[in-house]
């Protein structure tokens, strides 16, 4: 097996128990939180719900990745404070792990955050690479023929300009005003996880359209004749106001979509869940149980959600 040097540009730059199903840690690192977006610990709790949604939904097992000696990762990001393209040297992730930088800055305009999963560079043996790219899993995650996604974790950043709703109690809906920073979350550890993003996402895209199989049965059970799943002119987003329904049958705006009405929350729908099928997640239908939570401790995607005031829902 030979030594190899490879610089992996991630792909897209736009405006994230052995047999048993165990639950996907998304530990959310908040070193570059230097704005102090996540001072108040409620938020963190906020964040860390909304990761637990994905988590307990998600059964693939992710190998670890381990920088030692000539086998050396290097995790490319876009750091959340200040959007500066940053490397993190001999860079480890712990196996069925995601590790996310979070933090806050000012965006011009209404866009409410920003999430991605992270680049790399690497060097090292033939087996090394293969790990970083595959993380245990078995389609092809790069390429035109991309089936499946294993990233090591990425960025998500926060308006810290906007009008935000902290609820206390995710599981509870009540009256609001606001942006609600639940619905927001979820949309962008959405992309972290490869909706609008991944190569196995763009694989899937038709003209203007989503052609992955799980998402387009879920469209159907609101739009019995589509035949894709049609998306903005970004690729990264469902057109706007597609509807979809909730776990609980609900029609609502689907959570991929790129705009969340002020006061409103949107959940994750049938047709986000079936998507992320669709880029090579394994989705269980019963969450299991979340596994502990830590705190504080390529190139990189990146697809924003814009916040709007008309209230059409
Ligand atoms: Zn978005």
């Amino acid at each position: 097996m030979g030594l190899r040097h490879l610089s992996l540009a991630g792909a897209v730059l736009l405006a994230c128990s052995s047999q048993s199903a165990s639950a996907l840690i998304i530990n959310f690192d908040y070193r570059y939180d230097t704005n102090n977006f996540f001072s108040d610990p409620a938020r963190k709790n906020i964040l860390s719900e909304a990761g637990n949604f994905f988590g307990s939904r998600i059964t693939d097992n992710l190998t670890a990745i381990t920088s030692g000696g000539v086998n050396q990762f290097d995790a490319k990001i876009s750091r959340p404070d200040t959007g500066a393209l940053t490397t993190l040297n001999s860079f480890n992730v712990a196996a069925d792990t995601l590790t996310v930088f979070v933090g806050g800055r000012d965006f011009t305009g209404n866009t409410l955050g920003q999430g991605g999963y992270g680049g790399w560079n690497a060097s090292g043996y033939t087996d090394f690479f293969n790990n970083i790219q595959q993380r245990g899993q078995t389609g092809p995650t790069f390429g035109a023929g991309a089936t499946d996604f294993a990233p090591w974790g990425g960025q998500i950043s926060f308006d810290t300009s906007s009008t935000w709703y902290f609820d206390n109690n995710v599981a509870t809906t009540e009256t609001f005003s606001g942006s609600d920073f639940y619905s927001v979350a979820l949309h962008e550890i959405g992309h972290l996880l490869g909706l609008g993003t991944a190569a196995s996402w763009t694989a899937k895209e038709t003209s203007g359209g989503f052609s992955g199989a799980n998402a387009v049965a879920a469209f159907r059970a609101v739009f019995p004749s589509a035949v894709d799943v049609p998306l903005e002119a970004d690729g990264a987003h469902w057109l706007n106001e597609t509807k979809s329904l909730t776990l609980a049958g609900v029609t609502q705006e689907a959570m991929m979509d790129p705009s969340i009405t002020i006061g409103t929350r949107k959940l994750p729908t049938q047709l986000d869940l079936a998507a992320l099928k669709d880029v090579g997640w394994q989705i269980t239908p019963v969450p299991v149980p979340a596994a502990v939570w830590l705190f504080g401790s390529a190139l990189l995607t990146f697809a924003g959600v814009r916040r709007k005031k008309a209230a059409s829902v």
